[in-house]
């Protein structure tokens, strides 16, 4: 038995990783790439958006607040559009159901938050995140269509969904069991 080829084969090993480029990141200075297919934040582009409220009825934790309300025309004006980050799993169904890619993965996937309640994004908060994006990435969805290629979509039938109230709430279907911060 010759004695100490362990000891050789672990240091050729080291020397082998030692010239070797690093595969790690100066985060949060760098950042990796990430795949377009990942399952990161959502993102939601109002300027794509129905109101159909397909991507609520398909989500099962129920994170997506919806409301709106018709307009003159037959289309829905969306009024409200909101998503519980708090509850959200990443499952995509959303993204998945809705009929105008209208919501898409591809978001931030370094949104931590010091206050778990800022999870909640309302409107304003999604509009910021998603032109952010596209100013990012030249004007592409994560999908790879170009922002001009896009026309403004209406739906003219409202859903039942739309107008429907949950037994015992006041307020539209959504995250309605979470309670929101108020400042
Ligand atoms: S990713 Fe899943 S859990 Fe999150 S909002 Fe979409 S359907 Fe709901
Ligand atoms: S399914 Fe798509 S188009 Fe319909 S309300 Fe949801 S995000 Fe908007």
């Amino acid at each position: 038995m010759i004695y100490g080829t362990g000891i050789l084969r672990s240091m050729l090993v080291t020397l082998k990783h030692a010239f070797r480029k690093p595969i790690t990141v100066q985060y949060p200075e760098q950042h990796r790439n990430v795949s377009k297919r990942a399952r990161t934040n959502l993102l939601w582009f109002e300027e794509r958006c129905t109101g159909c409220s397909t991507c609520a009825q398909a989500c099962p934790d129920g994170c997506i607040l919806i409301e709106t309300s018709p307009r003159e025309d037959g289309t829905l004006n969306i009024d409200r559009y909101e998503i519980d980050f708090r509850i959200c799993m990443y499952c995509g169904l959303c993204t998945e159901a809705c009929p105008y890619q209208a919501i898409q993965s591809g978001g931030r996937y370094d949104d931590a938050v010091f206050n778990f309640e800022d999870m909640y994004r309302n409107r304003d908060s999604l509009s910021k995140e998603s032109r952010q994006y596209l100013e990012e990435n030249d004007g592409y969805y994560p999908n790879g269509q170009n922002q001009d290629s896009i026309k403004p979509l209406h739906t003219s039938i409202p859903t039942a969904r739309s107008k429907t109230k949950p037994a015992g709430q006041d307020g539209p279907i959504g995250p309605h069991h979470l309670p929101i911060r108020k400042n």
